[in-house]
């Protein structure tokens, strides 16, 4: 039987912070859909990873950071700019209201500024400063994160993490399986008929020890022309396509990984689109028996899974033995 994994990249501002021109609609609809996620999770008890931007649990910022090595002018959108006064860099109340909600969800942590971790320019003492800044802030916030998101997922500095108390990130999803949109045979399908069933991915231990649980589908990454040509369909191909993995996840094992982020929920359509996944997702959970977890509870079963393999290893036979 599988599991169903729902991680949520919870950022406001911050995913769009270092952008020219970033998408108002987008970020301005943020806090909307955090509490509309929150309230759509608690409705069916669908427990969710919250990968959070670290600075979000500050409750006041002059954008002064000398703490973090970041290349100068990287918190100047906090000041000056479209996002600036928008109330967008700090959200203290809506990180609580993650810890309130009635449904158990894991507090992760996706950076503290959105560093992207694979990016050449990023080093590791900046990559450490960040989880180490934003796992500290989680604390103090009475949170306890093993949970990762790699900003972008830019997957990097992985040994950084390893040091830190995180156990698990969510890694990119394996290529051109399950119908997937690579290819040109695969892009154009994915207009006329949606995304394709989702991979159910294998979650690994990684070299460094670390959990990697691959994506098998953003939730909101069929977009432009393929979903105006699709809006005409009856039903949401997305929607179909989450169906699809279920129906997976209902007769064999592996983890059926879905993902958004607040911010996604800015057309009535969008938020049809995770009440309906939600609905879904919750029937297969009563009906057929489908799990639905965190990142960190699958994280904390492959790990010991792991040892007790490791455990009923024979022993290497030592030759001089009798
Ligand atoms: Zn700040
Ligand atoms: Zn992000």
């Amino acid at each position: 039987m599988g599991t169903v994994v729902l991680s949520v990249d919870a950022e406001l501002a911050w995913g769009f912070h270092d952008k020219v021109s970033p998408p108002i609609d987008r970020v301005e609809a943020g806090r909307e859909g955090w509490r509309a996620l929150l309230r759509a999770f608690d409705e069916h008890d669908l427990p969710a990873t919250w990968a959070v931007v670290g600075h979000l649990f500050l409750s006041g910022c002059n954008g002064s950071h000398p703490d973090i090595p970041a290349p100068s002018g990287w918190f100047l959108a906090e000041r000056e700019g479209e996002l600036a006064d928008r109330e967008l860099f700090c959200a203290p109340e809506l990180v609580g209201d993650i810890g309130r909600a009635d449904a158990e969800h894991d507090l992760g942590i996706h950076t503290f500024s959105h560093v992207q971790f694979g990016a050449l320019e990023t080093t590791a003492s900046l990559a450490r400063t960040e989880i180490e800044v934003a796992v500290d802030v989680a604390r103090q916030a009475g949170f306890d994160p093993v949970s990762f998101v790699f900003p972008r997922n830019d997957v990097g500095h992985r040994d950084e993490l390893a040091d830190s108390p995180i156990r698990c990130y969510r890694g990119v999803r394996p290529e051109g399986e399950g119908g997937g949109l690579a290819g040109r045979g695969g892009k154009l399908r994915a207009a006329a008929l949606g995304p394709g069933a989702p991979p159910l991915v294998e979650p690994t231990v990684d070299e460094y020890g670390l959990v990697d649980i691959p994506a098998s589908l953003y939730l909101y990454g069929f977009q432009g022309v393929g979903r105006r040509v699709a809006s005409l369909l009856r039903e949401d191909p997305v929607v179909g396509a989450v169906r699809s993995g279920l129906e997976a996840a209902a007769e064999r094992d592996g983890v059926l990984h879905l993902w958004l982020h607040p911010n996604n929920l800015v057309t009535e359509r969008d938020h049809q689109r995770i009440r309906r996944v939600c609905e879904l997702v919750a029937r297969y959970r009563d009906e057929e028996g489908v799990d639905v977890e965190t990142m960190r509870t699958v994280a904390s079963r492959t790990l010991a899974s792991r040892a007790d393999t490791a455990s009923n290893d024979p022993k290497p036979t030592d030759p001089q033995s009798p």
